[in-house]
């Protein structure tokens, strides 16, 4: 293969230290004969509405990943285009490689596009290597699913600590238990000190990106104080800083939600190893030698490898099972489109009011503010599920298709007949009020069910039991929740339908901005 001269495509969010194709390449034709291809694609960055900080650090990322392979003595094309089939084009008229190498990628559509007609499109062979960048791809933990079966997340996770022998006694989970879950789950104590997360000053070339997005009338969000790791020397550091400063109370404190901090004890590294500044097991080995040394806790630790080795690896898994049908997923025929409040953060629902504004501002929720105020609330009110997924897309700064599909429409939105999460995730006020202080300096009322003050994801609440009660009564997990249903005399079940429908209604007529 020395006669030959290989091109290696490298994905924006595919920026691994040790790319596959890239060893491969190096390893077969040596280092003179490799073009190393980049492309920032015009189609991809319209695509949707991103936020003006997830386009900053992509284009950013990508910059610096082909500055470093340069001062690694690689030739480097670094190309701007319509799309990356235009892009690719203009590369081999340039260069002329004999044939393409790159990693398969990690969502749907740009994985077709690399295996179906793209080497006859270019007329050059094309090596689409395995996709690196998750530890299911090492080891498939259930290789034949039956169709439509449940393979549940506990199981997958038992099963990847095994192989991966990560917090493993021999045979037993480390510390004698599996799931911590039990010491975590707590709300924030009022006098416990805020941590404080890492923040990267922009270089020049962050700056020169910083100039090219503002001038992108598509976007979303605030471009202000970006200050994101775009290195893998920064995004390595950024992980250090969490592992010594917040992984201790990771644990207690992951589903506590504040006014007061946006970030809690996360981690903040799902920007970086979604695009291969990290990797998911040196997340994992760096936790669990925290553990080794004494430095943290086990209920924090299993609690964050279960984050990364189970949910995340989980999450790709079915990704994959389930594509393309969870595209058109919509198990609860949920057709409302999305709010005006959700682009604009203005609501009088204390809780949406921040955590909207916090995703405008920054582009990042935590784990629960998606889950329990965004989904629960578009789960409660009807919206249809492709709406919420685009709107997640938008607006975050780790969002990409792989893990947006099965979070939201699967997780979030139990859209996906309950293959990912068994029993819908809804709550009324109740659970809001309990895990954050956003109800205290709310206009609505946490305990009140129905009538002017009464909290929406109260009525909004019961309005959905009510109106799936057969549905939900069938599932064995809910089963219990929906007794309280039958306690509901019929006065109260009509002025809770009445006050929903009546409240929905007037959510549609909400103004979108150019108006
Ligand atoms: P931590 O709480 O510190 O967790 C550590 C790591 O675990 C994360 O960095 C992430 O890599 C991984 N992780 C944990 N849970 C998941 C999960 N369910 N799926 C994938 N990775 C997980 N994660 C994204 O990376 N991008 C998204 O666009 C995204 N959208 C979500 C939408 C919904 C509706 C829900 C319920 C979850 C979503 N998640 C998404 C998962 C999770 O909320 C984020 O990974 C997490 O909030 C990122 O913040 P962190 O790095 O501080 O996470
Ligand atoms: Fe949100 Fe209701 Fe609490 Fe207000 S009262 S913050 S709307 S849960």
């Amino acid at each position: 293969m020395k006669d030959q001269c290989v091109s290696v495509w490298i994905l924006g969010d595919q920026l691994l230290r040790n790319h596959p194709a890239l060893v491969q390449a190096t390893k077969t034709v040596g280092i003179k004969h490799i073009q190393v291809v980049l492309i920032e694609s015009d189609g991809r960055i319209a695509q949707q509405p991103y936020h003006r900080k997830k386009l900053v650090l992509l284009l950013s990322a990508m910059r610096h990943y082909a500055a470093a392979l340069h001062e690694q003595g690689y030739q480097v094309d670094y190309v701007h285009a319509a799309d990356f089939l235009v892009g690719l084009r203009q590369h081999i008229e340039t260069h002329q490689p004999t044939r393409i190498m790159t990693m398969a990628a990690s969502e749907y559509h740009t994985r077709r596009f690399q295996e179906a007609g793209l080497a006859d499109g270019l007329g050059l062979p094309v090596d689409v290597l395995p996709n690196t960048q998750f530890l299911v791809g090492r080891f498939d933990p259930h290789p034949e699913p039956k169709p439509g079966k449940r393979y549940v997340m506990e199981n997958f996770y038992r099963a990847m600590r095994r192989y991966f022998d990560v917090l493993m006694d021999g045979d037993k989970p480390a510390g004698g238990e599996w799931n911590y879950d039990k010491h975590n789950r707590e709300p924030l104590p009022k006098h416990i000190e805020q941590p404080t997360i890492p923040a990267y000053s922009s270089d020049a070339i962050t700056q020169e990106v910083i100039q090219q997005v503002a001038s992108y009338e598509h976007a979303t969000g605030t471009l202000e104080n970006f200050n994101l790791a775009v290195t893998h020397e920064q995004a390595q550091q950024a992980l250090t800083d969490f592992i010594e400063q917040r992984l201790h109370d990771f644990g207690p404190y992951e589903d506590a939600m504040s006014t007061r901090h946006p970030t809690l004890f996360h981690s903040v590294l799902s920007p970086y190893i979604n695009i291969g500044l990290l990797e998911p097991l040196e997340m994992v080995q760096a936790a669990v030698e925290a553990y080794e040394q004494d430095q943290a806790p086990i209920n924090s630790v299993e609690g964050f490898v279960r984050q990364v080795l189970g949910w995340r690896e989980y999450i790709y898994w079915q990704y994959w099972q389930q594509m393309p049908d969870l595209y058109k997923a919509n198990d609860w025929n949920a057709t409302r489109p999305l709010p005006q409040m959700f682009w604009d953060g203005q609501t009088e629902m204390n809780c949406i009011k921040h955590v909207v504004s916090r995703a405008i501002e920054t582009g990042y929720n935590h784990h629960i503010e998606r889950l329990m105020i965004i989904c629960n609330f578009c789960m409660l009110a009807g919206i249809n599920p492709q709406q919420v997924n685009d709107w997640f897309l938008a607006f975050y700064i780790d969002a990409y298709d792989w893990v947006m599909q099965p979070n939201v429409i699967g997780m979030g939105l139990n859209a996906d007949g309950g293959r990912i999460a068994t029993k819908p995730y809804i709550s009324s006020a109740n659970y809001i009020n309990k895990m954050s202080n956003y109800c205290g300096g709310c206009r609505f009322k946490h305990k009140q069910r129905v009538g002017e003050e009464a909290c929406p994801f109260n009525f909004l609440y019961w309005h959905f039991l009510i109106t799936h009660e057969k549905k939900l009564r069938a599932n064995p997990r809910f089963g219990p929740s929906i007794l309280g249903v039958g306690r509901i005399d019929s006065t109260e079940r009509e002025a809770i339908q009445r006050q929903s429908e009546h409240f929905l209604a007037k959510l549609e007529y909400y103004k979108t901005t150019s108006e």
